[in-house]
């Protein structure tokens, strides 16, 4: 039989690359014939592309899409569910690797991390009075979204810290709940209000844009740590500005950015303000894209070879 053909729409691990071309005639970016997805694809493998409304309606042809990692906020779902055209998606696959960066980015806020390194990197004498820190050990952990990686966020922070957790889902079944040793609460308010740190792990829809705007910012501890690993936008960061500005809680770490990458000049009050930001590298681990990427592929390939 033959192998099926994928329009490859991103650049991927070479490992990731190696199992597509074992498995379909991939045509990569590189290959001329590329120019010719939308009229020719049935499948396409996607990393971070953009796949609008008008480039569905541009693609007579196309069945299903294979997307490495969990986010599928820039692929049209609405148009693809329309036409029946199928995402298969990684979840799951990177949660660990996020949940660490959830960790990674908590401790540094908390330490103040970010804006000592580096004024020592910049050759300045540190003095330690003016080094304040946060001990995260038994503080109450509030998460938002308990899939695959609020859950794993919360196990690390029990393991790590002996913290007791909070968590929010109202779309996670009652019987899901049993097997965690979190508390379950019913709004994002009693998160906000109880947590010392507090994570969202939602997808980015019309209903998460802004769930932590400035009213939210004000109902929390001035001692907490929010964090942003899910989508810019989720955490109003114009609010965000104005909380630290006026000392509404300690900090924030953010892995996702309403801009990105990143600029200086959107960001550099924040950054000043020692939010602690990385440029969407939650599963920027080489271990993580191989797995994530191999999974869009292998879901893709089974999916074709029904
Ligand atoms: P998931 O689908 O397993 O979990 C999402 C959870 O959010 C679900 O349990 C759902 O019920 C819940 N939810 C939805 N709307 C909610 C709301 N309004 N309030 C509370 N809960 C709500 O997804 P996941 O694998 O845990 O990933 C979560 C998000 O993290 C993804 O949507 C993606 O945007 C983001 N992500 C970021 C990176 C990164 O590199 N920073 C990597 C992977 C995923």
């Amino acid at each position: 039989r033959a192998k099926p053909t994928v329009y490859v729409m991103d650049k991927f691990h070479p490992s990731v690359l190696e199992f597509t071309k074992e498995n379909f005639n991939a045509i990569t970016l590189d290959m001329p014939e590329h120019a010719e997805w939308k009229q020719k694809a049935q499948y396409l493998l996607i990393r971070s592309s953009r796949l609008t409304a008008e480039d569905i309606a541009a693609c007579p042809n196309l069945v299903a899409i294979g997307k490495q990692g969990v986010g599928i906020d820039k692929i049209d779902a609405d148009a693809c569910a329309a036409r029946g055209i199928k995402i298969f998606n990684t979840p799951g696959v990177n949660a660990r690797a996020v949940a660490e960066l959830v960790l990674t980015l908590a401790m540094a806020v908390g330490r103040d991390v970010g804006r000592i390194a580096k004024l020592q990197a910049e050759g300045q004498v540190v003095p330690k009075e003016t080094c304040k820190g946060l001990i995260l050990h038994g503080k109450t952990i509030g998460i938002i979204g308990m899939g695959n990686i609020g859950k794993t966020v919360g196990q690390m922070f029990r393991g790590a810290f002996n913290a007791p957790v909070i968590a929010y889902d109202p779309y996670m079944p009652a019987d899901a709940w049993q097997d965690l040793e979190h508390t379950r609460v019913n709004s994002v308010e009693e998160v906000l209000r109880d947590s010392d740190v507090v994570t969202v792990h939602v997808p980015l829809t019309p209903s998460t844009r802004n769930l932590i705007s400035y009213a939210q910012l004000k109902t929390m501890k001035k001692t907490a740590i929010v964090i942003n690993t899910a989508r810019g936008g989720i955490i109003n960061e114009a609010d965000l500005q104005t909380a630290l500005e006026e000392g509404l809680i300690w900090g924030a770490g953010l892995d996702c950015h309403e801009q990105e990458p990143p600029s200086q000049e959107k960001y550099g009050r924040l950054w000043e303000l020692g939010v602690v930001s990385t440029p969407h590298i939650g599963a920027a681990t080489e271990q993580t894209q191989i797995e994530t990427g191999t999974a869009a592929a292998k879901y893709l390939l089974e999916f074709a070879s029904r």
